[in-house]
Parts: structure tokens; C-alpha cells; sequence
């Protein structure tokens, strides 16, 4: 088949360490605990998050990281102007359907399997999986994060998709895709995007043109949490155990 597939997934997080066979019991933490905590999570924070789930991330220094934050999300946001302005809306509906978008709507993947929240497959497909909408949805009260009502994590997951189709056509001048890093020099040259600026962007994309006063980037917790607590619980944690980590180093060197 010639057409080539992208797979473009929020959440990798069930992927992860939340279904290895011999899953551990994570602290408990309360929904809205989490949820305030995460918000205060400043770019620079959720980039070293994005960093930890890429292939390439030995390649760099935590300084090179930090600046491939910023432009990524650079990038996303000047888009996001860019698209606003291009085509007259911020609707993320309108905008699909003006770029000429499919959005399908089914409830879960084909053939069940990994979780999967949205996707976006090249040309212009882009699917959003209801059932994770639904049940994520269910929380707000619980937790009172607005981010979680149905209308707003519709807008966020087809924002990023959104992103990752403009990215696409854009693919030989977009910052996400221009930067390259090389893998090896010999015989031959090799160089390689780096996949976690693509999902930086994305976030920043969808945050700017919805006008978020938070970074989506919580929802990668708050999804799998509909879903599977311990393992929220887990990613949770870790997240906030890589940035404390970092708070640490750099409060000893003051
Ligand atoms: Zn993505």
C-alpha cells in the first residue's frame, strides 16, 4: 500500500512502564492535587518530560534541551497565529474542515489494543477516539479542571492534530522537521529529526490558539487516568520526581 502512515499519539504513557507485567503500586495521590500541581508546570518543566520519552535524548545536553523547548515552542505558538490569522478562526472545527480535514469520530481504535486518545494520518485524516473524551470528561467534577470538559479536550486533541497536519505540509521549513540532528558521519552523513520537538510544538500550538491558561501537556496524565489510576499515578510521579530532581540540583549550586 503506498500511503505511508503516521502515527501521531498524544500519550505514549500506556506504552510505558504502566502495563509492564510486574506493575508496581504507585503512591495515591488525589485527582485534584495532581491537577494543581500540574498546572503550575512551566514549559521548560513539561519539556523535560517530552525529552525523557525521546529515542534521541542521550544525544543532548540539558542545556541543548532547554533551547530546543524554547524554539518548539516557539514554533507551535507563531503557527497557531499564523493558521488564526490565515483563516480567519481559532475554531478548531473550522479550521479542519478549511484545511480540508476528515475528522472521524469512532468510539475506539480498530482492533482495540494500545490506547490510543487521537491520531493524525497523512494526507488529512484525523481521529479522535470518543470513548477516552468520555471518559475523561467525567472527571471535571471531581477535580474541577476545566481543561477535562468534553468541549475543551475535543478542541485540545484536535488542535494538536491539527498541528501535526500543518506540520506536514510544511515538513521541508518547519522548525520541528528542519532540525536535525546527525546519528553517525560515516561513510555517510546521517541526520535525524527529533520527535518530541514535533509534540512540544503541538502542546504549544493548541495552547495558543484556545487561548489555555495551562499546558495541555497535563492531560497526558489525566487521560491515562480515566483509564488506569495506577498508572496515572506512576507518570505522575515520575514527572514530578525529574523535576524536583532538577530543583535540587540547582538549588545546591546557589
Ligand atoms: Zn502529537
Amino acid at each position: 500500500m503506498g500511503k505511508q502512515e503516521k502515527w501521531n499519539r498524544l500519550l505514549d504513557a500506556f506504552s510505558g512502564k504502566g502495563t509492564a507485567p510486574s506493575c508496581p503500586e504507585y503512591p495515591e495521590v488525589e485527582l485534584s492535587e495532581m491537577v494543581r500541581t500540574l498546572e503550575g508546570f512551566s514549559e521548560k518543566e513539561w519539556g523535560r518530560y517530552a525529552f525523557s520519552r525521546e529515542p534521541l535524548e542521550g544525544k543532548f545536553s540539558e542545556a541543548q534541551k532547554e533551547e530546543y523547548t524554547r524554539k518548539a515552542n516557539e514554533c507551535g505558538r507563531t503557527l497557531a497565529e499564523q493558521i488564526a490569522k490565515e483563516y480567519g478562526t481559532r475554531d478548531t472545527k473550522k479550521l479542519a474542515e478549511k484545511m480540508g480535514m476528515k475528522v472521524k469520530m469512532p468510539k475506539v481504535p480498530v482492533g482495540g489494543g494500545l490506547v490510543l486518545f487521537a491520531q493524525y494520518v497523512e494526507p488529512d485524516e484525523i481521529t479522535i477516539f470518543t470513548d477516552c473524551v468520555d471518559k475523561a470528561s467525567e472527571l471535571v467534577e471531581e477535580c474541577g479542571c476545566s481543561l477535562l470538559k468534553r468541549e475543551n479536550l475535543m478542541n485540545v486533541l484536535l488542535a494538536h492534530e491539527l498541528f501535526h497536519a500543518v506540520e506536514e505540509k510544511h515538513a521541508k521549513e518547519i522548525y520541528t522537521r528542519t532540525e536535525k540532528v546527525e546519528l553517525w558521519r560515516k561513510p555517510f552523513s546521517n541526520k535525524s529529526s527529533i520527535s518530541c520537538l514535533s509534540e512540544i510544538a503541538a502542546m504549544a500550538f493548541a495552547a495558543q490558539l484556545l487561548h489555555l491558561t495551562v499546558s495541555p501537556y497535563m492531560l497526558d496524565v489525566l487521560l491515562v487516568y480515566s483509564y488506569d489510576k495506577n498508572a496515572a499515578w506512576g507518570l505522575y510521579d515520575e514527572i514530578v520526581s525529574m523535576n524536583n530532581y532538577n530543583l535540587k540540583i540547582m538549588s545546591s549550586l546557589i
